[in-house]
């Protein structure tokens, strides 16, 4: 079981829920683009929101975008450890800062004292694209170790500072790197970690990268807190780290839809009624599964399964609930398959 930390109300580690993040992408003084994000980001279910402090300016945009929403905003910063302390100041409930990397060890000390002070957690976050030269020359490259050693040279300087209120994350682009560096500090140190794919790309590369890093950690009971960094609509990162988190049955956020590929033997159109369901089931709160399967081939055995389903005939499908067949959909089948689950 790892350490727990308190970033603002959201438990990290020590077994709480595993929890979504997300990062603001609009620029650092675009204040009504960060808030328009960052609300487009709670409503879909964003937990942890991160916003980048690269100068003082970016401090208003924190403030505004901390009075905007509920959830935790953790400020990132590099270098400068006065932008930490400012945006303490502004509130911010966690600071992401490498403290081997701001200059001194007194600097590092100041940042350490001041988040003690608040309650405020920081996460140390290294990356394999900002490893020190010294350890690519040691390993021979951002190796998963280079990536382990780096991030407890940054822990070792809070520690020495009394702090131990700290995440830790080691983001690789490469997901066998990611997941062993993951899996040396789960096996060496009780820190909650913060799991990620970086520079993880567009959509579909990110999607499958990340649910491969952060999918087969989870299932082995490694990780506090997620995010799935997709170059494209941020909100596309919660979606995909609520999808990654309860297809790893970590988490569950409402019904979750199976549904067949389709192939010459279905007679009904699963397309259009799966994707008609899974619209209409997004935003309920059921803890339920529920199948849209084209024939009577592996349609029955899934529909059983699932607290609600169909499996298709001809022209019709026969509609199962928890197991038992309830009667045969004639017409719109995928209305009448949406009223049933709204029963449930
Ligand atoms: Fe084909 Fe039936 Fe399988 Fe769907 S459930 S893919 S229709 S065999």
């Amino acid at each position: 079981m790892t350490r727990q930390v308190k970033v603002g109300n959201v438990l990290v580690g020590g077994g709480a829920p595993v929890s979504i993040q997300s990062m603001l992408c609009a620029r650092d003084d675009d204040v009504k683009g960060n808030l328009e994000q960052a609300r487009a980001l709670e409503a879909c279910g964003c937990e942890i929101l991160r916003i980048s402090v690269p100068r003082p300016e970016a401090v208003e945009t924190l403030k505004a975008v901390k009075a905007a929403v509920r959830m935790p905003v953790v400020a990132d910063i590099h270098f400068d450890h006065r932008l930490a302390l400012m945006a303490l100041d502004a509130g911010a409930d966690k600071i992401r800062i490498n403290p081997g990397n701001i200059g001194s060890l007194e600097k590092a000390r100041e940042v350490a004292m001041a988040c003690k002070a608040r309650g405020v957690p920081i996460r140390v976050g290294v990356n394999g694209g900002s490893c020190e030269k010294e350890l690519l020359e040691k390993y021979g490259g951002p190796t998963a170790e280079a990536l382990f050693e780096s991030a407890m040279k940054h822990v070792r300087i809070l520690e020495d500072c009394g702090f131990y209120d700290t995440v830790i994350s080691m983001k690789s682009s490469d997901v066998p790197t990611m997941v062993k560096a993951y899996r040396l500090a789960h096996e060496n140190c009780d820190y909650p970690l913060h799991l990620g794919i970086t520079e993880a790309g567009t959509e579909y590369y990110s999607i499958v990268k990340s649910a491969m890093g952060i999918g087969s950690l989870l299932m082995d009971g490694i990780g506090d807190t997620v995010r799935v960094s997709i170059t494209g609509d941020v909100t596309d990162e919660v979606k995909a780290a609520k999808r990654i988190l309860s297809a790893a049955e970590v988490r569950q956020f409402g019904p979750r839809l199976v549904s067949c590929p389709t192939c010459g033997r279905t007679q009904i159109d699963v397309y259009s009624i799966a994707q008609k369901v899974d619209e209409a089931i997004r935003g309920m709160d059921k803890d339920i599964k529920v199948a849209v399967m084209g024939c009577a081939v592996n349609g029955p055995g899934e529909a059983r399964e699932a607290d609600i389903g169909i499996a298709g005939g001809k022209d019709e499908a026969v509609l199962f609930r928890h197991g038992e067949v309830v009667r045969k959909l004639k017409g719109d089948i995928a209305a009448q398959l949406i009223e049933e689950i709204e029963k449930l």
